[in-house]
């Protein structure tokens, strides 16, 4: 550890007009060498749409590479195979993964299966002496991410969330911004995450796999993204949903919710999450002394966005590249993002979401 102060310590460097060292996108600046360090290798399971994404991304990291899959699915297995050049002896399916702890050759799991899976899968890949990696949301409740915060800490394994955001370079500028008190002190967050959820049958739509709707898939970037963005963690949550369509969101799925959170500095936030609109990715901060506003703010990206003194211009990076490689850099060498990804900041966000379908169920103010 140490290592996230010597990156404020760069950032406070970068506030006199010197680059970010620690910045994600330097991982990237052309240094003409090699990279010759050590490389984090990575079994994916669950080869869905996003497994996929994070696939194609991985083939331009330096230092993670996939080398593994887990999937109950063979012909997708023998597919990645072909295209990722990954050897039978690394590939396993859902009953026979825990033997992943006789194989030397793999140091994480990355779980990218539903929402409602992830906790059991995370602990088993714990128990067999992998770093884990667990998609966003970590679990389906915060006693589910604390409970994977245990196993991993009891193996002596890392957890980390696939909060890429904390690796994109605008938004990290967006947060040096901040930290260096360039916004004045933040007042006011405004995020809005939605998109129209299409096919009624799938996982996303089904409370046990999904843990609810569109707050813990989509909602969650706002969430995340308020804490980011102010520097503080809420203190209070109220919270409106509404419905358009029962049949489609059934008891306990959210379409759309509206929420605000209170903050200890008296900052405020004012967000909605929603299965209901296409488009929906923006977030606003205001402080004393300017503003950041992104739109989009949280998709693949590019990302785009000003601020009271301009454009953002940092370069569009795919964003799973920057985070597998900057998440071996923190398993490595304890280098760590602007803003966690540890299992522990997958529980705050948790906790936030739990109370925030508490409030929805009772009309109040829940303290946090
Ligand atoms: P998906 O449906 O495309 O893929 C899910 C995968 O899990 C499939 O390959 C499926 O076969 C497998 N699976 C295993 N057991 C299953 C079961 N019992 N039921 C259904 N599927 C099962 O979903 P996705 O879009 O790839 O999402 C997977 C995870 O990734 C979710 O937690 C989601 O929130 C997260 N995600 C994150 C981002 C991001 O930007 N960080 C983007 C998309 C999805």
């Amino acid at each position: 550890m140490g290592t996230r102060r010597n990156f404020l310590e760069k950032l406070t460097v970068s506030a006199i007009g010197l680059p970010i060292l620690g910045s994600p996108a330097n991982l990237f600046a052309a240094s003409g060498e090699p990279y010759q360090g050590p490389v984090l290798r990575v079994a994916i399971m669950g080869l869905g749409s996003y497994g996929n994404r994070v696939a194609r991304a991985m083939v331009s990291c330096k230092r993670s590479k996939l080398v593994g899959v887990i999937s109950g699915t063979p012909s997708k297995v023998a597919d990645w195979r072909v295209k990722y050049d990954i050897p039978e002896k690394n590939c396993y399916n859902y009953d026979n993964f825990d033997q992943i702890k006789d194989n030397p050759d793999i140091d994480a799991v990355y779980v990218i299966t539903p929402n409602g899976l992830h906790k059991d899968h995370a602990i088993r890949a714990a128990r067999a002496g992998k770093h884990v990696i667990c998609e966003k949301p970590m679990g389906i409740n915060a006693r589910e991410g604390q409970e994977m915060v245990d196993a991993c800490k009891a193996a002596n394994v890392r957890l980390l969330i696939g909060y890429r955001m904390h690796f994109e370079p605008k938004t990290v500028e967006v947060i040096r911004m901040r930290m260096a008190g360039e916004f004045g002190k933040p007042k006011f967050f405004q995020g809005q995450s939605g998109f129209v959820i299409g096919d009624p049958t799938q996982w996303r739509l089904n409370k046990k796999l999904a843990g609810g709707g569109a707050m813990m898939d989509i909602g969650i970037y706002s969430i995340n993204g308020a804490r980011y963005m102010l520097g503080e963690e809420p203190v209070w949550v109220t919270a409106q949903e509404t419905k358009t369509d029962p049949v489609k969101f059934k008891e306990g799925v959210d379409e759309t919710i509206q929420f605000q959170m209170g903050f200890p500095s008296g900052a405020v936030a004012n967000c909605l999450s929603t299965y209901a609109m296409n488009h929906l990715d923006r977030f606003f901060l205001n402080g004393e002394d300017g503003f950041a506003e992104m739109q989009p703010s949280s998709g693949y990206g590019p990302i785009e966005g000003r601020t009271h003194k301009g454009e953002l211009t940092q370069p569009h990076i795919t964003h799973q590249t920057l985070q597998m490689d900057g998440m071996a850099q923190l398993i490595f060498d304890g280098v760590e993002p602007i803003v966690p990804v540890d299992g522990e900041e997958g529980v705050k966000d948790m906790k936030i979401i739990d109370a925030i379908f508490q409030a929805v169920k009772t009309g109040k103010r829940v303290d946090l």
